[in-house]
């Protein structure tokens, strides 16, 4: 007799490691290409050799060194193991019943699904709109008495739409003050817009409590193998986020490392310039070609195949590049290095492949 499961967990999938592909390109994780600097490395060894001593489980150090890049105070600031353990973890922190409510936009990222059931809550969705973009006045307009937390994905992954500065605020400004908004900005560095209208959520929290920001070492920072990121908002939030931590969840290692790329964030930032030149790159590669593509403000591009998508995905993979297929809706295809990036646009602008998916 096997032990008894909650029965719905049966509603989530279950976990499928990804095939590998030697020799194949992988442009399915939204990954820098880059190995870690110098200066990150070695405080990564440093670190190891402590390895027998626990982690400090405050993180102080390092949130002092993020409130600080920032311009906020230590306690407006909550690190996790990924920022993915912090959306669980704000989930958590809001919902308790099942009628309680998490509303977010469909396609967005698949982990708010997710998390949503593990806290055995009720899961809201609104549907992109056309320009496969947050659908802002539908999403406030979503809002009941029961919902507790919004999250909105800006930039959206797997679409890599954005909304400026002040559609965000428009929108801020319908949700009653008791709904916390969280605004994940995991690829907040890939963002260019003007500066006028620049999302950025740190700056629209600071006169609003029920807004908090998600950031991550994965993206931009290079750390997606140590599992660190960091929440920003205000402090009753951030203290209930470390009631439900799990403890030591944030390693040494990764404490070390996130303090050392903050540090050597320059280099690692102007980074981000490189790949932006690529994802628009390959846009207009693609676009020429005859597919649609939204514009990205990320470090990847969505192209809607519709039902399409999971063939063209085996397709791609057939060709030697793994990128994300996503049920019936798209793929996700994340700028890489430029031979890397090459070699899906030979396939992806191949005439077989245009006249198979695109005919
Ligand atoms: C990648 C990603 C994250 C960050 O994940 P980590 O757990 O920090 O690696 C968070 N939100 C979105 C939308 C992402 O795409």
């Amino acid at each position: 007799m096997s032990a008894h499961i909650r029965p719905d967990l049966d509603a989530i999938p279950a976990y499928v490691a990804g095939k590998t592909h030697p020799g194949a390109v992988k442009l399915a994780s939204n990954e820098t290409t880059f190995p870690p600097l110098p200066s990150v490395t070695k405080a990564i060894a440093e670190a190891v050799e402590l390895s027998n001593r626990y982690p400090d489980n405050h993180a102080i150090e390092l949130r002092g060194a993020i409130a600080d890049f920032l311009g906020v105070q230590l306690e407006n600031v909550a690190a996790g193991c990924g920022s993915v353990a912090l959306c669980q973890e704000l989930v958590q922190i809001t919902c308790r019943r099942p009628e309680d409510e998490v509303l977010f936009a469909w396609r967005s990222f698949e982990a708010y699904p997710i998390v949503t059931q593990v806290a055995g809550a009720k899961a809201v969705q609104v549907p992109l709109d056309g320009e496969f973009t947050h659908d802002l006045d539908a999403l406030a307009a979503a809002i009941t008495p029961n919902t507790r937390v919004v999250f909105v994905c800006n930039p959206n992954n797997p679409t890599g739409t954005a909304r400026g500065k002040a559609e965000i605020v428009e929108f801020l400004d319908k949700v009653p003050g008791d709904v916390l908004v969280v605004l994940d900005e995991a690829y907040f560095e890939y963002l260019r817009m003007p500066a006028e209208d620049f999302p950025n959520g740190v700056e629209l929290g600071r006169t609003r409590p029920n807004v908090l920001v998600l950031r991550t070492f994965s993206k931009a920072y290079g750390l997606a193998g140590l599992r660190v990121g960091y929440a920003v908002g205000a402090p009753e939030v951030i203290t209930a986020l470390m009631k439900v931590h799990i403890p030591f969840s944030v390693s040494r290692v990764a404490q070390a490392a996130a303090i050392a790329s903050l540090e050597a964030r320059s280099e690692l930032l102007e980074r981000t310039d490189a790949v932006v030149a690529e994802r628009d790159r390959m846009r207009a590669a693609l676009i020429a070609a005859g597919y649609r593509v939204p514009v990205s403000h990320s470090n990847f591009v969505w192209l809607p195949l519709g039902a399409r998508s999971a063939e063209y995905g085996a397709a791609s993979t057939e060709a030697g590049v793994i990128i994300r297929p996503y049920g019936a809706d798209g793929v996700r295809v994340t700028a890489g290095d430029p031979h890397e990036n090459d070699a899906f646009l030979r396939f992806a602008t191949d005439p077989e492949t245009v006249a198979r998916f695109l005919g």
